[in-house]
């Protein structure tokens, strides 16, 4: 993409009352727009991030045999009457509405009831089981606090899977093959030595839930970490009796602030009992479905990349999520440096290399900021001075150093980065 056929441009200045860093990194950039508090849209360069980070999380579900689905925001209250979760007082972020009839609805703030009301019909036999459905969906949640930017919106997207299982060994099978997917999609989205899996309160269910927290300061919950041992524990479970059964000693852990990026639980069969969802066994007996539901915050990661790896100078992206992978600088209009620049562009966009081409009439050193500022990972310059030498400059958005590569070898360079 040419940056004079982007209709967004960046911001000198941040908005005065965005208060957290990946707000106004992200507004800046033009890679989001505020519509009000916790409601953001995200923009061309935005919704190449959050693609891109859905695409690792969908390749990894897809990896273990998830099902991709895509379920309803519009919620019918009368099987979240069945599990007593319809009640303001039971669950407290419903945003509800009503129908010209006066009936009542809600917007979906996770999908439990109506995924296994849509699952039902096709469950009968211990012959169906198990299964992994997953979907990537905007979730309404009527946050109390939205402070965080795209960490806490009252409108996010969600990565939410279910597993299905027949009896406790094979939950707990799937529940462990889900988590390793899990610490694959942090690694794979750059923050895999930030991500600690955390022990948390599993509630009635089981011992323990687990989250997967990124160490971050902008994060809004407390954890202990060990990290010689690479596990943390959250405020809840924070205990003598727990360290003790985890095998971790106080003075070994460390209080830091993170962010909830992830979290699985096993359900048992908290809802699959209430709603009927169950199976005749190999001896014909009639067993309840055992459940784990399994959620990650594609957009909430969007901020908490930001967030981690952002600088004083803008965005950082991985390479795998960048919204484009080479930032293109042109210096100089003379016919010599269009041609070759064109040439050069053309030849990445031939090598599938996602190019994004300052080709706009500006002074270098806007440019220059503004390859900062976006955060694409590789910036090539190109002038009559590089030409001269068939050359072209090759910088990593991480690294200040500069190296000069001929423009016959420079796709090979961008390969190798
Ligand atoms: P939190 O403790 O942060 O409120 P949660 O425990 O309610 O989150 P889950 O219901 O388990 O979150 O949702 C799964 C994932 O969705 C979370 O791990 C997080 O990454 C993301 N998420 C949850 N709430 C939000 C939100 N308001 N905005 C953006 N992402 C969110
Ligand atoms: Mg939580």
């Amino acid at each position: 993409m040419r940056s004079t056929e982007l209709f967004t441009k960046t911001k000198k200045q941040a908005p005065a009352d965005e208060v957290s860093k990946n707000a106004q990194l992200l507004i800046r950039a033009s890679y989001i727009h505020k519509e009000m508090a916790g409601v953001y849209t995200f923009l061309p360069m935005g919704l190449r991030v959050l693609e891109n980070i859905c695409q690792v999380i969908r390749e990894e579900m897809n990896a273990i045999g998830g099902q991709e689905l895509k379920m309803t925001t519009l919620q019918d209250p009368e099987i979240w009457q069945a599990t007593d979760r319809w009640d303001d007082e039971k669950v407290d972020v419903w945003f509800k509405t009503k129908l010209k009839n006066g009936s009542e609805i809600g917007l979906g703030p996770t999908h439990e009831e109506p995924l296994i009301r849509a699952v039902k019909p096709y469950i009968s036999s211990y012959k169906d089981l198990p299964f992994l459905a997953y979907q990537i969906q905007t979730k309404f949640r009527n946050e109390t606090r939205a402070k965080s930017g795209v960490m806490r919106g009252r409108e996010f997207l969600m990565k939410d899977l279910y597993s299905f299982a027949r009896t406790e060994e094979e939950h707990d099978e799937l529940y462990e093959k889900i988590k390793q997917a899990y610490f694959k999609v942090y690694k794979r989205l750059g923050v895999g030595e930030q991500t600690f899996l955390t022990f948390a309160s599993g509630g009635m269910f089981s011992q323990f839930s687990h989250e997967f927290q990124t160490v971050c300061e902008a994060g809004e919950d407390t954890i202990y970490l060990d990290r010689k041992k690479g596990i943390a524990i959250n405020e809840e479970v924070n205990d003598d009796k727990v360290l003790a059964e985890l095998g971790v000693k106080r003075e070994d852990l460390e209080e830091v602030r993170a962010a909830e990026v992830g979290n699985i639980f096993t359900l048992k069969d908290k809802f699959s009992k209430p709603l009927g969802l169950n199976y005749l066994d190999e001896n014909n007996q009639e067993m309840d479905v055992l459940m784990g539901c399994y959620g990650i915050g594609p957009s909430r990661l969007v901020g908490v990349i930001t967030e981690l790896l952002g600088d004083d100078k803008g965005l950082v992206w991985p390479y795998e999520i960048a919204p484009f992978k080479v930032y293109i600088v042109r210096i100089g209009d003379s016919e010599a440096v269009i041609k070759a620049t064109d040439k050069l562009y053309a030849e990445l966009n031939e090598a599938n290399i996602e190019a994004f081409y300052d080709d706009r009439d500006v002074r270098p050193g806007e440019k220059f900021a503004d390859a900062d500022l976006i955060g694409i990972p590789i910036r090539l310059v190109v002038s009559e001075k590089t030409l001269a030498g068939d050359e072209v400059e090759f910088k990593k958005r991480t690294d200040s150093n500069i190296e000069m590569v001929k423009l016959v070898d420079i796709i090979e360079r961008i390969k190798s980065n």
